[in-house]
């Protein structure tokens, strides 16, 4: 896919089987790192597939799996041949681990030394958690995990030495700036949106938005919930509250700022004025295996080499909250903290899920969020059944609020 400008190729996401990883398509080394692709089937586990097919040497697939798509699956499994398949709903295979609770099997295997959570919403939760107790890396694309569960994860990892390594290309590109510098050093996080395909709609315009028009990312291709997430902007409140919890920054030196060609990933601001910040062409490919391999860097020739002159001006515009409030409800959430983000995310999930189905107009995902913000009780979440409790909570009443119960 191309930029509307036609300059430069957007993430890419297509079936193409990875390079060499066909039947005889090269096998790992025998001492190779072995990796757990959850959410295979979907936009991130493709690229990190293509990522880990490329790099054989270092890294070998021992376990993936997917919601359904089956068919998808299968062609995966016969490409890497991994010695567990999970797949969650359907008919499972001979040999393939069927039901949710698959992903706690593969993520605890003790031939799994990291686990790419490409899975979409709270249902990475329990997987990312399993890991981090079994003492894994996790290469985190799941945010809503960090989002609903942020001290609980956190603390997780901390307590039995598992680590989170962010795969969002806005914290990949913190993380690379702040690498080998002590905490105390950091100022200012500013995380850069793409604007999403609304970015210079008028209010009015963009209430009424339809799933395709949503669906349209100027500059990524991902799956329907983020890219939809995107053009409402709580993608950027999840990312605020994602990155508070990541490195450790109060919310108030936490912000967001508009770069509509997706070429700066994010900006660090150090106590003495200094700014550091990562550069590239928007393909996840780039942040999946740096989460792969943090803090060092492996060559990788699949990776579209950057290009200033391609890149072409770089632009910053302010974040507009009052055409995207879902923004403002997100960023006072995280500011609340207890269960306050877990409902947002839940409301959210619940709400984006009734625009794609056709049941609600593009507005009101903002409005059902606001109103089950409104009616909640904030409690302390520090232990799964109380985020769970919060989660489901949300999930009810954006339901009632948008009719479906
Ligand atoms: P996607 O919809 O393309 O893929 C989701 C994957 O999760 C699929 O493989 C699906 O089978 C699996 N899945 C869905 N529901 C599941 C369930 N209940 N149990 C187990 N597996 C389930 O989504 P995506 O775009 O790849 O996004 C995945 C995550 O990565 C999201 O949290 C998103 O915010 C984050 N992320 C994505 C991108 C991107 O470029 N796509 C960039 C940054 C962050
Ligand atoms: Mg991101």
């Amino acid at each position: 896919m191309s930029a509307p400008d036609g300059r430069r190729p957007a993430h890419d996401t297509s079936d193409a089987p990875p390079a060499g990883s066909g039947p005889g398509g090269g096998a790992s080394a025998p001492d190779a790192i072995g990796v757990a692709v959850l959410g295979s089937t979907g936009s991130i586990g493709r690229s990190a597939l293509k990522v880990l097919a490329r790099q054989r040497e270092r890294f070998r697939v021992v376990a993936l799996t997917a919601f359904d798509q089956r068919e998808r699956l299968e062609a995966q499994v016969a490409a890497f041949h991994p010695a567990f398949v999970g797949m969650v709903r359907g008919d499972a295979p001979h040999g393939w681990s069927g039901g949710a609770q698959c992903l706690v099997e593969a993520v605890t295997r003790p031939d799994v030394r990291i686990v790419v959570n490409g899975i979409v919403g709270a249902a990475g939760l329990e997987a990312t958690l399993a890991a981090l107790q079994a003492g894994k890396r996790v290469a985190l694309a799941n945010k809503e995990t960090l989002v609903m569960a942020g001290e609980l994860v956190t603390r997780t990892a901390r307590e039995c030495g598992g680590e989170i390594v962010p795969v969002d290309s806005e914290h990949s590109a913190v993380l690379q700036c702040v690498t080998g510098r002590a905490a105390t050093a950091v100022e200012r996080l500013i995380l850069t949106a793409s604007g999403g395909p609304f970015h210079a709609w008028d209010a009015e315009r963009v209430r009424h938005a339809t799933v395709a028009e949503a669906l349209n990312h100027p500059t990524w291709r991902m799956g329907r919930k983020i890219t939809v997430d995107s053009a409402t902007l709580a993608n950027k409140a999840l990312e605020l509250i994602e990155a508070h919890f990541l490195f450790g920054v109060p919310y108030e030196r936490i912000e967001a700022v508009v770069h509509p060609q997706s070429i700066i990933h994010s900006f660090v601001e150090f106590v003495d004025g200094s700014v550091l910040a990562q550069l590239g062409f928007p393909n996840m490919e780039l942040p999946i295996l740096y989460a792969l391999t943090h803090p060092e860097r492996l060559a990788d020739d699949g990776i579209t080499r950057f290009d200033p002159l391609a890149a072409g001006p770089l632009t910053f515009e302010p974040v507009r909250t009052e055409v995207f409030p879902a923004l403002g409800l997100g960023m006072r959430a995280g500011r609340t903290g207890g269960s306050a983000p877990a409902v947002f995310n839940a409301a959210n999930e619940v709400a984006v899920a009734a625009f794609l189905g056709g049941r609600a107009p593009f507005g009101r995902i903002a409005e059902v969020i606001e109103a089950v913000l409104e009616e909640q009780v904030v409690t302390d979440v520090a232990s799964v059944e109380a985020v769970l409790a919060a989660d489901t909570w949300a999930r009810r009443r954006a339901g009632e609020l948008l009719g479906c119960s």
